[in-house]
Parts: C-alpha cells; sequence; structure tokens
C-alpha cells in the first residue's frame, strides 16, 4: 500500500480509538493492539518525515520542551463568575435578569463547576492551533504543548464545526490519577501533592511536555466563544461540542426556574463525591445566547452567570487517640485517630493536628467529640471541639517528650512550632528519611531503587546511611521479598549511575537541615568544592548571599558530626561529585560580583532561565523587583511598562541583551 495513504488510515485509526477511550470511556479495542498501532505509526513517521502532521497521534506523547510560555492576548476575555451561596442569592439575580429582559421566559443550563485550570483553546479549520492559560483574564501563556499531550482534547475534529472559534474549559486531574500519582511520589520518597487543582494547574507550566503527557490530566468543557458559530442556547452549545469530539460532561441540565436550578443543586451537593473529579459548585447560566447578549458583562463577570458554590463539608466525629509521627528531619507531628466517619465522599479516619500549640489553643482531647473539615485539601482538619459532649474524666493532652519510635527525648528549637527527634542517626524514620531523600528525584534520582526498598533494605540491616548503598551486592538482594534477578540488577546499576550527578544536586541530597535546592546550588557555586565547604566558618557563611545565621549554623554543625564525615569520605571513595565539574567552573566568574540585575521581558538569543543563569554564573544576583539597590535592568522585549518607569524614576540603567552579553 501507498505509505502516505498508510500513515492517514492510521492516524484517523488511532484517533478514534483515542476518542472512544478518553471522551465516550468505552474502548473498542485493548490497549495492548492500540499500543502497537501507536508504535508501528510512530515508527512510519520517523522513516518517512515527508509526512509530518501536527495533529497526528503520536504528538500526545510528548517530548517538546517550552523553554519560556509566550504570553498570548485572548481575542475574547475570559472572565471570572460571580458567586452565591443561598437560594436567596439566586433567586435574586433571577430578579436582576428579570428586569432586564422583561416578560420574556427566562430558562437556565446548570453546569457543574469543574474545579481545576481554565483554559482557552483556539481551533482553525477543525485543527487544535493554540492553547492559552486564563492568566489575568486578558492575556495568558501558550501552553499548546503541553495540551496537546492531553488525551481527551481533540487534535483534529469531527462534523460540522465552525471555521475558528475559542472553547473553553478546564483542566482537572481526577482523584483516580492523583491518588496514584502520589503513591508513586510517596514509594519514591517525595512528599506527596496536597490537591488535584494545584497539580493540574502546576502541570501546564511544565517545561517538559513528555512529563505532563504522563499525567493522567483531563480536559472538560464548557463554553464555545466565536463569530458566527450558529449557536442559539447554552445547551446545544455542549451538545455541539460534544459533537465534534470534546469531552463534555453529561451531568449538566436545563432548567425553566430557579427551584428546578435549586433541585439540581441540591442533587450535585450530596451527589458530587461519586463524581471521578473534583466540583466546588455548580454554574448557572442563563440559556438562550441571544438574552447572554442583552444582558452583557460587569467590569469583571458576565451578568447572565452565577456560580452557586458548595459550602466545605464538615462533620463531628469521636477522638479516639492522638499519636505521633516522626518525619525526616525528626520533626514531630501529632496526628488525630478518629472514630471513622463518612466526609467528602471518603472514609475519614484520620486528621492532622500540626502541633503542640494547635492541640493547646482547641483544647483538645482523646474522647473529644470534634468538628472535623475538609477543603480542598486531601488530609481532613479538626477546626472545633464541641464542649457539650466532653467526658467527665477528660484531662488535658499532655504533649509527649519522648520520642515514640527511639524513646530520645524531644527538643524545641525557640521560633520553630513543632518538637523535634534530636537521634538523628539512631532514629529508625530518620534514617531511612534521610536515604530516601538522598534517591530522590530532585537529589541523586537513583532509578531502579523506591522508598519502600529503602525501608526493607534497612530492616533487613543491609544499610544505615546512603553510602552503604555503594555496597550493596546482588547475592544480599536477591533473598528480599519480590526482588528478582532483574530488579537487583537495576538498583545496582542506578546507584552506580548516580556518580554521575553533579555536586550542587549531591549537596543538597546529604540532606543538610535547611539546606533545599537553591542553598545548595549557592554553596556549591561559592565553595567549588566539598573541602572548601567542610572547613567554612559560621561567619564565612552568613557572608555568601542569601546564607543566613540558621543555615549557617546547620553546616557547620552538619560538617562537624564524625558520623557525616565518615559517610562523605565514603562516598567519595565510590566516586561520587565532591566538587564543581571542570567544564562549569570555566564557565564561572566573578566579574558581576555584587551586581542584582532585574531581568524583565522576552529575549532573542538566550532564554530568560539562561539569562539567569549566566547572572549568577558570574558572581552577579537576580532581584524579582526594581529598588534602589538594582545594579542594571536587563530589558528584552515586551518589557512591563511599570518595570521601566520605576528604573527610570529611580536613575536605574536599563541594558539590552547585548549589552549584558558583552559585559561577561
Ligand atoms: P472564579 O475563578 O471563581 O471566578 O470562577 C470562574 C472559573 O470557573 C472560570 O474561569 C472557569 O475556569 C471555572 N469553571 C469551572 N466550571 C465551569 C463551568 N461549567 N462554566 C464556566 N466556568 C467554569
Ligand atoms: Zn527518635
Amino acid at each position: 500500500m501507498n505509505i502516505e495513504i498508510k500513515i492517514k488510515a492510521l492516524r484517523d485509526e488511532l484517533r478514534e480509538h483515542n476518542y472512544n477511550y478518553y471522551v465516550l470511556d468505552n474502548p473498542s479495542i485493548s490497549d495492548y493492539e492500540f499500543d502497537m498501532k501507536l508504535k508501528e505509526l510512530q515508527d512510519l513517521e520517523t522513516k518517512h518525515p515527508e509526512y509530518f502532521d501536527e495533529s497526528s497521534p503520536t504528538i500526545r506523547v510528548g517530548g517538546m520542551v517550552t523553554k519560556h510560555f509566550e504570553t498570548v492576548v485572548h481575542e475574547h476575555r475570559m472572565y471570572s463568575l460571580d458567586n452565591s451561596y443561598s437560594k436567596e442569592d439566586l433567586e435574586d439575580w433571577e430578579k436582576r435578569i428579570q428586569r432586564n429582559l422583561g416578560d420574556a421566559p427566562v430558562s437556565y443550563t446548570c453546569e457543574l463547576k469543574y474545579d481545576g485550570a481554565s483554559i482557552s483553546i483556539t481551533y482553525e479549520n477543525g485543527k487544535l492551533v493554540r492553547a492559552v492559560t486564563r492568566g489575568d483574564g486578558f492575556q495568558g501563556d501558550d501552553v499548546t504543548t503541553n495540551i496537546k499531550t492531553i488525551k481527551s482534547v481533540p487534535l483534529k475534529l469531527k462534523g460540522d464545526y465552525p471555521k475558528k472559534f475559542d472553547i473553553r474549559g478546564e483542566i482537572v486531574l481526577p482523584f483516580e490519577g492523583f491518588t496514584k500519582m502520589n503513591e508513586e511520589r510517596i514509594a519514591n520518597g517525595e512528599e506527596p501533592y496536597m490537591n488535584p487543582r494545584n497539580t493540574a494547574s502546576g502541570s501546564l507550566k511544565l517545561q517538559d511536555s513528555a512529563l505532563v503527557a504522563q499525567r493522567p490530566l483531563e480536559c472538560l468543557l464548557y463554553s464555545i466563544v466565536g463569530k458566527e458559530t450558529g449557536i442559539s442556547t447554552q445547551f446545544e452549545m455542549l451538545e455541539k461540542a460534544r459533537e465534534w469530539g470534546f469531552k463534555v460532561p453529561t451531568v449538566a441540565k436545563l432548567c425553566k426556574n430557579t427551584q428546578e436550578v435549586m433541585d439540581f443543586v441540591e442533587h450535585w451537593d450530596v451527589n458530587r463525591h461519586s463524581l471521578p473529579y473534583e466540583t466546588d459548585g455548580v454554574v448557572v447560566k442563563v440559556n438562550t445566547i441571544q438574552h447572554q447578549e442583552e444582558l452583557g458583562f460587569t467590569a469583571k463577570s458576565p451578568r447572565w452567570a452565577m456560580a452557586y458554590k458548595f459550602k466545605a463539608e464538615q462533620v463531628f466525629t469521636v477522638l479516639n487517640e492522638i499519636t505521633y509521627q516522626v518525619g525526616r528531619t525528626g520533626a514531630i507531628t501529632p496526628v488525630a485517630n478518629l472514630q471513622p466517619v463518612l466526609l467528602a465522599g471518603t472514609t475519614v479516619k484520620r486528621a492532622s493536628l500540626h502541633n503542640a500549640g494547635q492541640i493547646e489553643k482547641l483544647d483538645i482531647r482523646e474522647g473529644d467529640t470534634v468538628f472535623v473539615e475538609k477543603g480542598g485539601e486531601i488530609i481532613p482538619k479538626i477546626i472545633g471541639v464541641d464542649l457539650s459532649k466532653r467526658p467527665n474524666d477528660s484531662k488535658p493532652t499532655e504533649y509527649i517528650s519522648e520520642c515514640p519510635e527511639c524513646h530520645t527525648s524531644l527538643i524545641r528549637t525557640p521560633g520553630d512550632a513543632k518538637h523535634y527527634c534530636p537521634n538523628e542517626y539512631g532514629c529508625p524514620p530518620q534514617i531511612t528519611g534521610r536515604i530516601q531523600h538522598y534517591i530522590s528525584r530532585k537529589a541523586m534520582d537513583i532509578e531502579g531503587l523506591g522508598g519502600e526498598t529503602v525501608e526493607l533494605l534497612f530492616k533487613e540491616g543491609l544499610i544505615n546511611d546512603y553510602a552503604d548503598l555503594y555496597e550493596l551486592t546482588k547475592e544480599q538482594l536477591l533473598p528480599l521479598e519480590r526482588m528478582a534477578e532483574k530488579s537487583a540488577e537495576n538498583l545496582i546499576q542506578g546507584v552506580a549511575d548516580s556518580i554521575k550527578v553533579p555536586f550542587e544536586r549531591v549537596l543538597f541530597a546529604l540532606g543538610i537541615r535547611y539546606v533545599g535546592e537553591t542553598v545548595a546550588k549557592k554553596l556549591a557555586n561559592a565553595y567549588k568544592a566539598i573541602d572548601a565547604l567542610m572547613v567554612a566558618t559560621k561567619e564565612e557563611l552568613i557572608s555568601v548571599d542569601e546564607i543566613g545565621d540558621r543555615i549557617a549554623e546547620s553546616v557547620v554543625d552538619f560538617f562537624q558530626n564524625p558520623k557525616n564525615l565518615d559517610a562523605i569520605s565514603r562516598l567519595r571513595e565510590k566516586g561520587v561529585q565532591m566538587e564543581l565539574s571542570a567544564e562549569k567552573l570555566q564557565n564561572q566568574t566573578d566579574i558581576l560580583k555584587g551586581t542584582t540585575f532585574v531581568v524583565s521581558g522576552v529575549f532573542e538569543t538566550v532564554s530568560r532561565d539562561e539569562l539567569k543563569k549566566l547572572i549568577e554564573d558570574n558572581g552577579g544576583k537576580v532581584g524579582s523587583s526594581i529598588s534602589s539597590k538594582t545594579g542594571y535592568l536587563v530589558a528584552g522585549d515586551k518589557m512591563g511598562p511599570s518595570k521601566r518607569t520605576k528604573a527610570e524614576s529611580l536613575g536605574i540603567p536599563i541594558i539590552t541583551e547585548q549589552e549584558f552579553l558583552a559585559m561577561i
């Protein structure tokens, strides 16, 4: 068969399967068959680049990297919604509408308010051309490459669509996928994400679209804007969008009056937890587009739409016991173990109590009946106590004074609300936590080794610190549970490969308290090698930009501990990087020392991030806002006018990218 025809046929077929699977939830072939066909198409496309098509289903795999998200002005502004919280609010709104529209009968389309990140996607001649975040409503960021990886977003439309239009929707992360992502993170020793909404909006701004492709994001659509779309009601808009291949939830309902609207609201207030994604309310819209046009907009939102917000849910339950968890840094977190209770669709058994102060403030005691609330966060919190239900023999909570894991006396640092277990090298969760941090993605990123395996290896007595990882042998690993030949080899290889990780990340991986990624970079650049850092005094450390007392003390303490020195020398023996690479050293100078630069706008020869890196590599400092301390403003294209005015009024020199590059 002709190759071009074959490629086209495969694309059409895969597109249809994608639609059946992701939009209709009704797959007609197995995942395996799908993958084989996708692979076949990928191979053909690699061999025949002349048939490239930006709407090909292979685009979904991602791989394009966006260094800088371009700002794009919305052709049609993206508005907010007014909020209402009661039936009365809604009735008032209806009265205002009727006053505006006269006696014409008004009907409403009710939709769910999806809780995610808003997006506007432009289609031309049936093809996805651009996707832009809401931003400030007037302009947003171009995130097209990332949006194209979301499988329920059609790259090419079906049926009888308008020539050009924008479709508006919400990018959400359904609960199931969110939970799975968090399970993986915990297994990798990474902090779990707080809630699906923030994770969804964060995903849109990831630079590597292949990472976005791995996230189980969905796009739920609710509105079409454009000229001459031929659509006359909101409800019809939803139906049409569905016909063209978009994922539009089918729960929307056409209502004749506010009573029917309230029925819809009440139904979903109770039943929302059976939905696969988060909603925080209902959006009520005047159904007829002509009415919408007559009503128009206020400065901020359409007069023809209203959000009805659900209340955060609360329940009463009994607090059975307060237990205490020990984190990686030895920080103690009190946990409320509750009489299991149904809240926001899940059974809640535990709630965080944060710290001793929190318990004291609310006078929370075992045996109390407590108020539990769940907002956007996954872990519910206790917001109060029903004192009328307090048992007669109740006693105030006495906070623990010893570590529940190793029985060492706890300490408290002034200014820190938490208690700590100081037994860093003998307290099991601190030992494993430190190793888990060492192997985590932003630190040594050791492939083939996860957080649970670390715990297992520690329990079996095979590792006691991170340097021990480099001494593991296959013979030691094989007898372990669920450890096959292949996984043992991968683990050992992953550990061995980590000696290539650059020094600044090694420094972060060591787990010095208060030394996060950024501080580690600063220290690595300032001292170039661990030997120099090890002998630095507190005074010297403080003279490094942005290093304060607390960090300096912690660094000095760390290198005074013989256990750490021993681990470092063993890491060094195994070849782990203990100084900046020669290449990095070469590119570094002190020419800009003592000068602060503010960077604004879009640049031609280097990206904004590269520019910032150049400043830092040459000893300069990057500031975020202009003040009298700013040395130069490096101005690119489309620089914010307020920055320019401010710089001019303070007499700060404004230089171009070329002028800056000439300086170094
Ligand atoms: P707010 O941010 O509270 O002003 O609410 C407005 C936002 O709600 C919009 O930007 C949309 O992204 C979002 N939204 C979620 N679901 C819907 C829906 N069904 N119709 C309109 N907007 C929605
Ligand atoms: Zn302890």
